[in-house]
């Protein structure tokens, strides 16, 4: 399915065995002329679902995307066996309200996790901020909207042509207005949580951001109260 010029999903069946959790990634890649081009990607699917979906980036003079982009049903897609990821409901503390912001393709993650019935388990209110840069970049808009309720708030803001709102969903975590907008508390460290997924410089800026106002990441010493996919920061990643 094509979203919009510049980003698609596509689906692959399961291999047999193929376990994972919500929000997780795995590697996959296109064999051409005997060579493997392979690229992370953030699982959409939850893991009831048969299948495996992905939302891709399309670069056109890119090695995999311009490939997979022209791919057909039918065609094998290499996946490899090891999943894994930071933005599972193990990688922050259970809380009040998760904030989930997200960039671009960097929402594919976060789709998975609110298809998941944990999440709104271990919080009492999941808020999916996504920002891009045109309208028909909002991927899986439609169904976020029918899963908005009690329990899921979705901030949509598009950077780059008249929208409803225009400024980048970091910035409106950073200076309040998110929490105004959504008439909630504003959040911290202590009752609420934060996932980031997304612009490498989003990221990082948000983490800077968080450290400063005292938010505590989660890594290798600890579960803390925010996290990010370090795998895709700077990385050869899902292009
Ligand atoms: P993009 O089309 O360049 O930007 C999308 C939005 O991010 C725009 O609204 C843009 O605002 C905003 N943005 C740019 N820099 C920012 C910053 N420093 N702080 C806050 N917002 C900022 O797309 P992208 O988000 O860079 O690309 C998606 C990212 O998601 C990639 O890095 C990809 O690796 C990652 N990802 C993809 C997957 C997957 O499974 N496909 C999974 C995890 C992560 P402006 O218009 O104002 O610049």
């Amino acid at each position: 399915r094509r979203w919009s010029p510049k980003t698609f999903t596509f689906t692959t069946t399961r291999p047999p065995g193929f376990a994972f959790q919500n929000g997780q990634f795995v590697t996959l890649g296109l064999r051409r002329d005997g060579k493997l081009v392979p690229r992370a990607y953030s699982i959409v699917s939850d893991p009831r679902e048969p299948d495996l979906e992905f939302l891709s980036i399309h670069v056109p003079d890119g090695e995999l995307t311009s490939q997979l982009a022209e791919a057909d049903i039918g065609d094998s897609v290499w996946i490899n066996n090891k999943v894994t990821g930071s933005l599972t409901v193990d990688h922050v503390l259970p809380g009040r309200n998760l904030y989930l912001l997200a960039t671009g393709t960097g929402i594919a993650p976060f789709i998975s996790l609110i298809r998941g019935a944990k999440v709104f388990e271990r919080f009492e209110r999941v808020i999916l901020v996504h920002s891009v840069r045109t309208a028909p970049e909002l991927s899986y808009r439609e169904e976020i909207e029918n899963r908005v309720g009690p329990q899921l708030r979705y901030v949509p803001t598009v950077t780059r042509e008249p929208h409803s709102n225009n400024q980048r969903g970091a910035d409106l975590f950073r200076s309040g207005e998110l929490f105004r907008m959504l008439g909630l508390p504003a959040a911290d460290p202590e009752h609420d949580r934060v996932m980031l997924c997304g612009n490498p410089e989003m990221n990082r800026d948000m983490v800077t951001f968080l450290k400063e106002h005292g938010w505590t990441m989660t890594n290798y010493k600890g579960v803390g109260n925010f996290t990010v996919e370090q795998a895709f920061v700077g990385a050869r990643s899902c292009e």
